[in-house]
């Protein structure tokens, strides 16, 4: 049963679910299976202490205040200009005394010239107006996230819109919950984010930047936020995955109230697909979870992962229809308790409406609650294809590196 506290502004929150991939929690040797290895094994940066994880990056650690209670963030030094930093920590106590600990020690003297933020999730970009007031950064994100990020800050408020309780009584949530949303407030970006600096440089799909003397590409994502930028590097083995490819749990990926007829799902899929163009074995720079090799082991597993969950939700839509949240039992092998619910509530509404875009599911409207109903059959050879066909989900090839 979710607590009025664990309300949010839906994609103001941690971004990660733990429910699906708990087999990725095992052994050494079960990871060996699954094609990741880990070139640090157990070792994790903490607290001042960093490990190079190659020339010129150094891997750090923010603690966050949640059950998700870390984020790497990598530190990449650019000379006399001092560095550069991707993703920041969430905004709090706790992040900034860690930066203030980092600034007396491994920053040694020098400044934060430039903060590139993968996305807006308050993990990622919530000391960025923070950090870069105290030393004057150039903050580097794609249009997309800095708008919304905007947006989000902006548009913080003492009690929940309508529209977005209604979203949520429309998937399935009991009604007897009402009281308790609305008393949540609307205003935990605002809480996770320091106010976004006023002025930003624009990041794009294939743009090339210099970071540490080296060449890296942008590659976006998308399903996860709206325009998550990954860094392929050109020069050396190397991807800054942000939130897009992590080695121990899966990303959320939501319906939110503000486009409640969106199909993020389709999005996610067919990010995850295009990465597949990316050559080699690179060592993988993810924002949670350890740095590891096997970036194509896991992009294959993720894009599986959700094709499973795909048809095991077409059958249980075959039993009787189902509003998004009894389909839980479908898509999720644990119970969802606390703030899980809502994050499992958007995910099972992206699942919904990824079934229901590809002619899979049909909506009927039962007194105010959508319920669907499984049509056609499932293919698991056709899903990919057919979300790649969808108009405006695929994206462009990549060009060789
Ligand atoms: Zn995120």
């Amino acid at each position: 049963m979710p607590k009025a506290s664990a309300v949010s502004a839906q994609s103001d929150q941690p971004d990660t679910d733990s429910r699906p991939d708990i087999a990725d929690h095992r052994t050494p040797a079960h990871k060996a299976r699954q094609g990741l290895s880990y070139p640090f094994g157990d070792q994790v940066p903490s607290g001042t202490t960093a490990i190079d994880v190659a020339d010129r990056i150094k891997w750090v650690r923010i603690p966050l205040p949640w059950s998700l209670d870390h984020i790497n963030v990598y530190l990449v030094d650019e000379g006399t200009r001092g560095w550069t930093l991707i993703d920041t920590g969430s905004f709090g106590e706790r992040g900034r005394a860690a930066w203030e600990a980092l600034e007396a020690g491994l920053l040694d003297g020098r400044p934060i010239w430039r903060i590139i933020a993968t996305h807006m999730h308050p993990d990622h970009l919530g000391l960025a107006g923070w950090l870069a007031e105290r030393h004057g950064s150039i903050l580097v994100m794609t249009l997309g996230e800095y708008l919304m990020a905007s947006h989000l800050w902006m548009g913080g408020a003492a009690t929940m819109p309508d529209s977005d309780v209604q979203f949520l009584l429309k998937n399935g949530l009991p009604g007897d919950y009402e009281p308790m949303v609305r008393a949540a407030g609307y205003d935990h970006y605002q809480k996770g984010v320091s106010k976004p600096p006023e002025q930003f440089e624009r990041i794009e799909d294939g743009s090339v930047l210099t970071i540490g003397g080296m060449r890296w590409r942008v590659v976006i994502g998308r399903g996860h936020s709206p325009e998550h930028a990954c860094l392929e590097c050109l020069d050396e083995p190397l991807f800054i995955a942000g939130d897009q490819v992590l080695p121990e749990i899966t990303s959320n990926v939501s319906v939110y109230a503000r486009e409640p007829m969106g199909n993020p799902l389709a999005h996610w899929i067919a990010s995850l697909d295009r990465m597949r163009q990316i050559s080699g074995n690179p060592l993988v720079l993810p924002a949670h979870g350890p740095v590891f090799h096997g970036l194509h082991a896991r992009l294959e597993r993720l894009i599986d992962g959700h094709i499973d969950k795909l048809e095991r939700l077409h059958a249980a839509c075959q039993e009787k229809p189902r509003s998004a949240v009894s389909a839980f039992g479908a898509l999720y092998r644990r119970k969802i308790t606390g703030f899980e619910f809502f994050m499992a509530l958007g995910e099972a509404v992206a699942h919904v409406h990824a079934l229901e875009s590809l002619d899979l599911l049909s909506r009927e409207d039962d007194g105010g609650v959508y319920r669907f109903s499984a049509t056609g059959q499932f293919d698991r050879g056709a899903i990919l294809p057919a979300i790649l066909a969808l108009p405006g989900v695929a994206l462009k090839p990549l060009s060789p590196a």
